[in-house]
């Protein structure tokens, strides 16, 4: 499995990375829109209010020049000599002209004067310095009309003036009109004489650039008609649309922002470089943490020494296919190494290491398309595969696997032998959940084990039934030993020819098992692959030297299981004991069995070695059930062979057994050792045997095991 990392495999960070990325982006979209989108509105404004501010001065500028116009009115009319001149009988034109005609040329303050009388009509008129000769107002238009018509009453006794704005026939003007009168008191006329006096200013291009230069109003000028949003409409004093006034807008919010904007760029600019920098730097944060936490999520599924994915790594991958709710077919294949502790414990750990690494890496090469392997610890593996052919494709992994293993693996210099029990299991997912499938394969894994090793086993409801069974054995054994259910009862051995009981073997029993005495036969086996012999098999030695050690002459046998041989503290543990019960080691035989021997002969030698040195025998139990020659097993000094009563029972009708029997004491009294005949049940089998050289006898022929008490008491009868 390459396990490669990169912004693929982490997609959390990358979707983080995106979204700050994103984030960064929009955040400098948004400022500088914000920006510009402020100035916008900030120089809008500013154009506006400053639009306001000049259709204000436009306003002013013409109330200004109507109020100058008014403000002549004032002075010319309210005037006494005027009075005098005006209200006499005849006007005096000359002097009207020179006052007021010719004033025009002078200072361009108005453009024509007018005396009215009481009914309004013109006596005399200079205009532009040119004796106006019209009598009525029409020249005049409907501004002054407007004017006249609305202060008629008061213009004839008020000091008031009114002035307002028309449209003469010479074009738009300011217009003024009052009563001449006396600057003090009131004007002293016969009946309704009145003289009004009337001022025009005629509205152009030299009047409006002087209102503009005081206003500050660029470019004012007169239309006729509309030509912009900003045009003013002017209106005459009767209310008639006159024309617009225009001007150019100054625009200073635009100004402002064309001199801003150099400056904003350069605050978008140094944000967004800042912005980027945040999305860097947090990029580069965010990687490393999605970095480490997908090593971290990585080194949590994989198995440190193999480098394959380890058990949750395979189980999660099981899940989650059962949580897409797949139909297909699951197989999972369990493989159990047989033999794996022996190599730890004869080569040392690290050659176990390095055995894990190889098959390790045979099986990755084996494992079929779309299958998964991994190490559930120690030395279990298990592959799962999917799909129509899964079953198919699990068993051929599974022969394969095999086919491996029972060759000799070479290890350096080293060729190490070792086997494997598998397990398949096969459902869909549907039919179980993933860890039941787990849990088939691992029982039919255990069948394997169980039924001889180095072999495969598919699950089947049976096994499931039997594998219950053991586990309630297994929890019936613990309890068992917690609750001082057992016992151990010794079955005589006797001397073949002074046919005195010389020895005893030790044989655990367990009376007081609540649901019934089961026999060894039925429970050893579980208490060795449960690991529970080890408390068992300290039991019964404990309990046998104890028994045993008042009766000085008599001899111990007790047998000793595989599981107990490997362990590595096996020797020191029965010196312990020897040392507690004050039992001499030299009436001690532990009796081992040949699968043992021939598995683990490194172990086992170095074990009966260590044993001899405490001064403990070492016997071969069970000899004609295994393969092995006498010959073979003479490396071993075993001290004793027991013959075991399947080929010692067949001595008395079959003579193939019996010459196999005399020839294996033969041998094994060249070499040394002692002959111990088991299963001895009839005298004719007792008699042969003992023809055939046996040393010691044993079987139901003398007696069935029994309890201690029953021993000495057979002991005492016997030595009677
Ligand atoms: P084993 O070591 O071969 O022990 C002898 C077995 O043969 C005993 O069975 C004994 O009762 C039986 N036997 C003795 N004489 C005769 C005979 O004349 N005919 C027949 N048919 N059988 C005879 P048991 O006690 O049921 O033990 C069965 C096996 O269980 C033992 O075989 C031994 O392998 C194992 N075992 C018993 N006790 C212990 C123990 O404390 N530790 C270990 N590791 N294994 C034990
Ligand atoms: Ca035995
Ligand atoms: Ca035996």
């Amino acid at each position: 499995m390459h396990l490669t990392l990169s912004w693929r495999n982490i997609p959390t960070a990358k979707t983080l990375f995106v979204m700050i990325f994103m984030a960064g982006i929009g955040l400098i979209v948004s400022i500088v829109a914000l920006l510009y989108l402020s100035l916008h509105l900030i120089s809008t404004k500013t154009n506006e209010i400053d639009e306001h501010r000049t259709a204000l001065s436009v306003q002013g500028a013409i109330q200004t020049s109507v109020n100058r116009v008014s403000s002549l009115v004032i002075d010319n009319a309210v005037w006494d000599d005027a009075v005098r001149e005006l209200y006499s009988p005849k006007l005096d034109t000359e002097w009207l002209y020179n006052t007021w005609g010719a004033g025009f040329k002078i200072n361009n303050l108005y453009d024509g004067t007018f005396v009215l009388d009481e009914h309004f009509n013109v006596l005399w008129g200079s205009f532009q310095s040119q004796p106006f000769t019209e009598n009525d107002l029409s020249f005049f238009g409907d501004g002054l009309k407007a004017l006249i018509d609305k202060h008629s009453n008061a213009l004839s006794k008020e000091k008031n003036i009114y002035a307002g704005i028309t449209r003469t026939r010479h074009g738009v003007a300011f217009i003024g009109i009052g009563l001449v009168r006396p600057m003090v008191g009131p004007l002293q006329v016969s009946g309704d004489m009145r003289r009004y006096l009337v001022i025009t200013r005629h509205l152009n291009s030299q009047i409006l650039s002087d209102l503009g230069a005081t206003f500050q109003i660029d470019r004012l000028n007169y239309t006729p008609n509309k030509i912009n949003d900003m045009s003013m409409p002017l209106n005459s004093s009767a209310g008639e649309l006159l024309g617009y006034l225009n001007w150019q807008a100054r625009l200073p919010g635009a100004q402002a922002a064309r001199a801003a904007s150099s400056d904003i760029t350069q605050i978008v600019t140094l944000a967004a470089a800042l912005i980027l920098l945040f999305i860097l730097v947090s990029s580069v944060g965010l990687y490393k943490l999605a970095r480490g936490e997908s090593q971290a999520r990585l080194v949590a599924r994989t198995d440190w020494l193999s480098h394959l994915p380890n058990r949750r790594a395979l189980i999660e991958a099981l899940e989650q296919v059962s949580l897409r709710g797949d139909i297909d077919v699951k197989s999972v294949v369990f493989i159990d190494l047989d033999g794996f502790k022996d190599v730890n414990d004869i080569y040392g750990h690290s050659v176990g290491d390095d055995l894990i690494i190889a098959i390790a890496k045979t099986l990755r090469e084996r494992v079929p398309p779309g299958g998964m392997l991994a190490r559930m610890g120690g030395d279990e593996f298990a592959m799962t595969i999917g799909g129509d052919r899964a079953e198919a494709q699990a068993s051929a992994f599974a022969g394969a696997v095999l086919d491996f293993l029972n060759a000799p693996i070479r290890l350096g210099d080293r060729t190490i032998h070792i086997s494997a029990s598998i397990g398949i299991a096969s459902g869909t997912l549907i039919e179980c959940t993933s860890s039941e499938l787990f849990r088939r394969a691992d029982i039919a894994m255990y069948h394997a084990k169980m039924t001889g090793k180095g072999r495969v086993t598919h699950y089947d409801a049976e096994l499931n039934s039997a594998r219950e069974q053991q586990l309630a054995l297994e929890d019936q054994i613990r309890g068992g030993l917690e609750r001082d259910e057992f016992d151990v009862w010794y079955q005589p051995i006797i001397d073949a020819r002074s046919q005195k009981m010389t020895s005893v073997e030790a044989l655990v029993r367990w009376p007081r098992r609540p649901q019934g005495e089961i026999g060894p036969d039925a429970f050893i086996t579980i208490a060795e692959t449960s690991g529970l012999i080890y408390k068992l098999g300290q039991f019964v030695l404990h309990r046998a030297c104890s028994d045993l050690e008042p009766f000085g002459d008599l001899k111990l046998s007790v047998n000793i299981s595989p599981a107990q041989f490997r362990d590595p503290e096996f020797e020191d543990k029965v010196a312990n004991v020897l040392d507690i019960t004050h039992f001499p080691a030299n009436r001690l035989q532990l009796e081992v069995t040949e699968t043992y021997v021939l598995e683990n002969p490194e172990r086992a030698r170095s074990a009966i070695v260590n044993l001899k040195a405490l001064g403990t025998a070492v016997a071969l139990d069970d000899f004609g059930t295994g393969y092995s020659s006498i010959g073979y097993l003479r490396r071993f000094n075993f001290d004793t062979i027991k013959i075991d009563k399947s080929l010692a029972g067949l001595v008395d009708n079959d003579e193939q057994a019996a010459a196999l029997v005399s020839g294996t004491v033969r041998i094994a009294n060249a070499l040394g050792m002692a002959v111990v005949a088991e299963g001895v049940e009839n005298e004719k089998q007792m008699k042969l045997l003992r023809l055939a050289g046996c040393d010691q006898l044993q079987g139901f022929w003398f007696s069935q095991p029994m309890p201690i008490e029953a021993i000495i008491e057979l002991r005492q009868v016997r030595q009677c």
